[in-house]
């Protein structure tokens, strides 16, 4: 039986691709397609409306029946979106791929609520290279010493992406915090300018630009005297991270077990 798959957000950016990544990948079935109630997209055919032929798949609002049909969904959308579908998800034992990001601390609590229900996987990047990226950091940092190598964290994207820094710069943040032994909160500079003093020992910094039609770029600089170490990941093709979803997605088909999951369960690392 193939694996029943749901894309909400489905007129999107990502929901675009990755209702066609739904339809190229082997052993699963696009069942349902969805989109926000206000949206003029609803009731239109997803294959036309994204450029395919017609598939006679409709585009719903979603709703119990929606997550009732299917045994995963994958979720793109708004952080306020993505909660009200793990609730369903949740009432309906459906498993659940979320990659929306800027999900603040309170709304990620409200994630793992759901998460004692149903399997999610909640990754804000979905890229195989940026997840190799976190753990490559998370061990560099374990290894230089704070007093000696200071981190920055560099992030540019796209002119249309609306949070900042990027859900994955937070992750770097995360990574360096943890191969340190420390919590981001306490470390995390998010921004510098006027008069600032020097650089505090120990801080974790963010730049953020924006620009143009970049995928993602992330670097991890940690910056000693007589030397500098930098670690990248420039993504220039957004199917990085709907394949990414997908990968998850078949992983959470042979998933038995409920739980918050992130893309290094699903890559093994
Ligand atoms: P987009 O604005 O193009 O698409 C968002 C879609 O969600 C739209 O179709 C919108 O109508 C829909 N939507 C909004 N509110 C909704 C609701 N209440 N119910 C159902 N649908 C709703 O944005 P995008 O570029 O496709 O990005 C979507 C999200 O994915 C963002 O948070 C972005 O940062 C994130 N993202 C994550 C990764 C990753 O690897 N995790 C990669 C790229 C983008």
């Amino acid at each position: 039986m193939p694996t029943k798959i749901g894309v909400v957000g489905c007129v999107g950016r990502m929901g675009q691709m990755l209702v066609r990544e739904v339809l190229h990948t082997k052993g699963t079935i696009l069942t349902a397609v969805g989109d926000r109630a206000q949206s003029p997209a609803i009731g239109l055919d997803i294959g036309t409306t994204i450029g395919l032929p017609g598939l006679n798949q409709m585009i719903r609002v979603i709703d119990e029946s929606f997550f009732a049909d299917c045994d995963i969904v994958i979720d793109f959308t708004r952080p306020e979106a993505s909660l009200f579908h793990a609730s369903l998800a949740a009432k309906h034992g459906t498993k659940l791929v979320i990659g929306t990001t800027g999900l603040d601390k309170s709304q990620e609590a409200m994630l793992h609520e759901a998460a004692n229900r149903t399997a999610i996987i909640y990754a804000a990047n979905m890229s195989v290279g940026v997840n190799l990226l976190l753990a490559l950091v998370e061990k560099v940092a374990a290894a230089l010493p704070d007093q000696d190598f200071d981190a920055e964290i560099v992030e540019m994207h796209h002119k249309h992406k609306v949070d900042a820094p990027s859900g994955t710069a937070l992750a770097l943040g995360r990574a360096v915090a943890s191969g340190r032994g420390v919590t981001l909160d306490d470390m995390a500079v998010m921004a510098r300018q006027g008069q600032t003093g020097p650089r505090v020992t120990g801080e974790i910094g963010f730049a953020t630009l924006r620009g143009g039609d970049v995928v993602g770029d992330h670097s991890v600089i940690f910056a000693g005297v007589g030397e500098r170490i930098d670690i990248s990941n420039h993504a220039s093709d957004r199917r990085i991270f709907t394949k990414g979803a997908m990968r998850a997605a078949l992983w959470l088909a042979g998933q038995q077990e409920k739980g918050l999951f992130s893309m290094r369960d699903v890559l093994g690392i």
